[in-house]
């Protein structure tokens, strides 16, 4: 059998059997040239065209490709996920089977783990081929996301990176079902970095992100990472609350003074209505805070993650197979 793998670079495959082939080549081509063994895993994310065989085919010609079947289409995430568990190697490495990604970037990857990195991750200067629309969307898509998130996630990253073991072992303890990968990466930390890329066009087919999946994917983005959308009720029950409290004097002294009446004398049953608004919406607020709390206790992250620990007895400690030897970067 092989070596155990010093690397192992993961791909999602979802109807990409015009990509396949190439895919193969310059990863075969550029993990060569690293000296050192290495693993493809491809993950078949339910893919209905010639994909499968494709996989199945490159697995039985070559010892070093690993191929998993999904049942049926789980999503991308889901599929990366798939291939980080089942990945062995001491870095790994996520890469879109389109060649959007140029695989040639990995040794650039490689260079800063050895150099002491954990998390490496590829920022996009320029995408080509992409319509106006995704351009549009990514680009306010990353901005307006990550503003509110409550962890750093760097911009105009997607999920091409490479990840010290330590940190995919963390990641796969994180078991949470609506999964935003860039975002976990962030969220595990560790000593991080990026290398700037050009984003090519797709090398075969059409994306298989449609607007439906994009807005899911922007919604586990935020429900992920933030709890900004259960927040934002307290300011407008705040405002809502202040304004009508302000008006039910001024009406009434208005309608005693100068004998106005507005909105046909309804004024005060309306300022009144608002103020009960503000005062249920305080009140979702708070419903909102305790949902928020369930949502992280059934979510079941690790509470922290050590980076480092030094002059404990290792025999002493739980679980120790966590605690993987990487003496280049301690
Ligand atoms: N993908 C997947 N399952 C899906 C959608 C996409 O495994 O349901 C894979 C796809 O084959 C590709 C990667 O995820 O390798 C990124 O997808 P795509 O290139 O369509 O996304 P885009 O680059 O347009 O954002
Ligand atoms: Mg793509």
């Amino acid at each position: 059998m092989n070596s155990q793998p010093r690397y192992s670079i993961v791909a999602p495959i979802y109807n990409e059997e015009g990509n396949i082939a190439l895919l193969y080549e310059r990863i075969v081509q550029v993990m060569e040239s690293t000296g050192e063994p290495w693993e493809l895993v491809l993950v078949n994310d339910g893919s209905r065209d010639r994909s499968p065989e494709m996989m199945d085919e490159l697995a039985g010609r070559d010892q070093r490709v690993k191929v998993l079947h999904f049942a049926r289409n789980f999503g991308h995430q889901t599929a990366v996920t798939a291939g980080m568990d089942h990945a062995s190697g001491d870095a790994v490495v996520l890469i879109d089977a389109d060649l959007q990604d140029p695989p040639e970037l990995i040794l650039e990857m490689i260079e800063r783990w050895k150099a002491g990195y954990q998390v490496i991750y590829a920022v996009r200067e320029q995408r080509k081929g992409e319509s106006w629309f995704k351009l549009f969307t990514a680009k306010w898509f990353y901005r307006v996301v990550y503003r509110i998130t409550e962890i750093d996630i760097p911009l105009d990253t997607g999920d091409f990176r490479l990840m010290d073991r330590r940190v995919v072992d963390v990641m796969r303890q994180m078991r949470e079902h609506n999964r935003f990968i860039r975002g976990m990466t962030s969220w595990v930390g560790f000593k991080q970095t990026g290398v700037n890329y050009v984003r090519e066009a797709r090398h075969s087919g059409e994306t298989k992100y449609p607007l439906r999946k994009m807005l899911r994917f922007a919604m586990d983005a935020v429900t992920g990472f933030s709890f900004f959308p259960l927040q934002v009720m307290v300011y407008v029950a705040l405002v809502l609350g202040i304004l009508s409290l302000l008006a039910i004097p001024v009406i009434a002294f208005l309608r005693a003074t100068l004998g106005v009446a507005f909105l046909g004398g309804q004024a005060t049953t309306i300022a009144l209505l608002l103020f009960l608004s503000a005062f249920q919406l305080f009140f979702l607020f708070i419903l909102g805070q305790y949902v928020a709390r369930v949502y992280d206790e059934a979510r079941n992250r690790p509470l922290y993650v050590v980076a480092l620990r030094r002059n404990f007895d290792e025999q002493s400690l739980p679980s120790p197979q966590h605690a993987r030897e990487h003496p280049e970067t301690e």
